[in-house]
């Protein structure tokens, strides 16, 4: 039995913008304070183009050589933003700095050196975001929280980068106020750099998905991170 049959891409943007509006409004907060990034990893090229043509321009990738080859296919889509959001290998660096405007899984000073000696100079400073393991679960990826902060002035001395905010995945939990909290700590951690650092372009947190988007909202998220909630589910695989 195929599970596409009734996926309708249109039906479920518009049902993730109104996810979007109804969260914002509930939390007191603006349209507009926050964005969609369709997270469009192991789906299409033209499913990312179906909803480049319903307006949807932000999107993010987990696996750099499937990404590329998307990428390859979509080159005319204008205005389309890519988003690097998967685990970042040393060795994977030139290709995501020279083909993403976006990196939201830096944790450590080795690869940001390395995208920062990469981004070539014609394209300007890719955007970064700090990935924390906002949880402190040992075994995940991301930066721990007493660490931030050197990261982030080493960060926002190199050139090629625009350190623009934070990005977390906290262990996944349905209780919504259980949710709230990391997403909390991680709204703090920014306040606390935008402190320290208030000259630097500080103005993104990068967090909230499917499941948990309205908690995200809540506590501040500007860059919403949507995979299931608009493409339909992933084959189950290892993905
Ligand atoms: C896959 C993925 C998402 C989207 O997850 P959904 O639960 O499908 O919305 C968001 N962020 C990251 C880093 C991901 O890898």
């Amino acid at each position: 039995m195929s599970n596409t049959t009734n996926f309708i891409l249109g039906d479920y943007l518009a049902f993730a913008q109104a996810r979007l509006a109804d969260a914002l409004a509930a939390a007191g907060r603006q349209t507009g304070d926050a964005r969609l990034l369709a997270v469009s990893k192991t789906k299409p090229a033209a499913l990312i183009r179906e909803a480049w043509e319903l307006g949807q321009r932000d999107f993010g990738e987990n696996y750099v050589q499937e990404a590329l080859a998307k990428q390859a296919e979509l080159g005319d889509l204008e205005g389309i933003v890519w988003h690097f959001i998967g685990p970042l290998q040393s060795n994977k660096s030139r290709e995501v700095a020279e083909h993403f405007a976006w990196v939201h899984s830096v944790d450590r000073e080795k690869i940001a050196r390395r995208l920062n000696e990469q981004r070539p100079a014609g394209l300007g400073p890719l955007d970064i975001c700090l990935q924390v393991n906002i949880s402190a679960e040992p075994s995940k990826s991301g930066i721990m929280l007493e660490d931030l902060p050197r990261l982030a002035e080493a960060v926002l001395a190199m050139p090629a980068l625009r350190l623009r905010g934070l990005m977390a995945i906290p262990a996944p939990t349905e209780e919504p106020s259980a949710q709230r909290e990391p997403f909390a700590h991680l709204r703090q951690a920014l306040e606390m750099l935008q402190k320290r650092f208030p000259d630097a372009p500080l103005d993104t947190l990068s967090m909230g998905m499917s499941a948990d988007l309205e908690a995200a909202v809540a506590e501040g998220a500007t860059l919403v991170r949507l995979g299931t909630a608009i493409f339909g589910k992933r084959e189950a695989a290892s993905r």
